[in-house]
């Protein structure tokens, strides 16, 4: 029987970015609107709602749109990289505002937090990711205003209650902030779970090729707050070019393919180095022994993520000569993208942050698993000049 009110799921409606026909030609694609300007019109007023390119476009709204209902957010904010995004929440708290973030973090962003807090601009306090009690003992009720949550966190693929921290953050008087880039929204709606801003890194899972950066921020309510960070991005022009916008569009039709195969790959590569004799540890939330697990699977809807990191056995040499020696894996930094990477993360982010020397940050791509695992098979021995 027909059903008149029965919607598409959301797998169809993103896959159609929306359903989407242009008005005037039935394109079932977007055009990319590329002006940095548009001519008032006979009454010399502004055109809306766009008159000039650092407010945003018709392109990068259409993006926007399809991350929304992806996020199941009020509404949504791109910009030119997941940092500037990062950088647009910070910049509209107030002076002195106490943060409380974790300590190990993507390092880009643990950076630019402490760069803002020794200048004064912020109080930072830390919590080791997934450690609720140490979250509940940083927030100062009635001071902190923002609670930073990354997971699965970048390296190590801990896993935070989003929802527990969310009440944490709430009890306090304080936003929850998540960044679940290595989880996207085909996975880990985080609004859902009581965050108030849900940031990713659109260069990743959402893009997916690899081929454009970009950020987003979206919100379960918006208010002044909402237009302050609007207004950062249009002042400090940090707003993704349409061209960006429309590469987003095109990479986001395939998310849920995309991201099944990847998850599906890293279980995979997962499973078969798990107690590997030339591997000391998989960090990977899927894994039933990893202490995030019951946590991720809930989280990431069963599905766990396409990230993790393994530990090798031997020197740090060793670590970076199994990157180098991989064939099929790129090693490259950066993740979510189509193709599997292999990086040595020490190298990338530098002496100072807490890595452990011997970690290899494996994005899964979705390539054939068997290749994926033979690779790093022959690269392992090879560094360990059994091959
Ligand atoms: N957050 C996480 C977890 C990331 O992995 C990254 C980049 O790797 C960022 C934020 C920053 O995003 P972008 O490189 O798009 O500026």
């Amino acid at each position: 029987m027909a059903d008149s009110n029965r919607k598409p799921s959301l797998v169809t409606r993103v896959a159609q970015a929306l359903h989407f026909v242009e008005a005037e030609t039935g394109a079932v694609t977007p055009a990319i609107q590329p002006a940095a300007t548009y001519a008032r019109d006979e009454n010399y007023a502004v055109r809306q709602p766009y008159w000039y390119r650092r407010d945003g476009s018709q392109t990068t709204a259409q993006a926007e749109a399809v991350i929304a209902e992806l996020e199941g957010a009020k509404d949504a904010l791109l910009f030119s990289s997941g940092m500037s995004a990062c950088t647009a929440i910070i910049e509209h708290l107030p002076t002195g505002a106490h943060v409380v973030a974790p300590k190990v973090m993507y390092h880009g962003v643990r950076a630019q937090l402490q760069n803002y807090a020794a200048k004064g601009r912020l109080v930072l306090s830390d919590y080791t990711a997934g450690n609720l009690d140490e979250l509940a003992a940083a927030v100062r009720p009635g001071e902190t205003a923002l609670v930073w949550v990354e997971t699965p966190n970048n390296p190590n693929w801990e896993v935070t209650d989003i929802a527990a921290a969310a009440e944490i953050a709430h009890a306090a008087g304080a936003k929850l902030m998540t960044d679940c880039t290595g989880t996207p929204p085909s996975m880990t709606r985080a609004l859902d779970f009581g965050a108030d801003f849900s940031f990713h890194s659109a260069t990743k899972y959402l893009g997916g090729h690899s081929d454009v950066t970009a950020g987003v921020l979206s919100v379960r309510e918006t208010g002044d707050f909402w237009d302050e960070i609007a207004l950062i991005r249009k002042l400090q022009g940090t707003v993704l070019q349409s061209f960006d916008a429309w590469l987003l569009i095109r990479g986001m039709r395939t998310l849920f393919l995309r991201v099944e195969k990847a998850c599906k790959n890293a279980m995979a590569v997962a499973q078969h180095f798990d107690g590997h004799p030339l591997v000391e540890t998989v960090l990977y939330p899927g894994l039933p022994h990893d202490p995030g697990h019951a946590v991720a699977k809930r989280q990431t809807d069963g599905q766990f993520g396409g990230m993790m990191s393994i530990i090798t056995r031997g020197t740090e040499q060793t670590a970076i000569d199994v990157a180098r020696f991989c064939e099929v894996f790129y090693p490259a930094t950066s993740l979510g993208g189509v193709e599997s990477l292999i990086e040595h993360r020490k190298t990338v982010s530098g002496e100072g942050f807490p890595v452990h020397p011997r970690l290899l940050r494996l994005s899964i791509g979705i390539e054939d698993a068997d290749d994926l695992i033979y690779d790093l098979e022959q690269a392992l021995s090879r560094a360990q000049g059994l091959a």
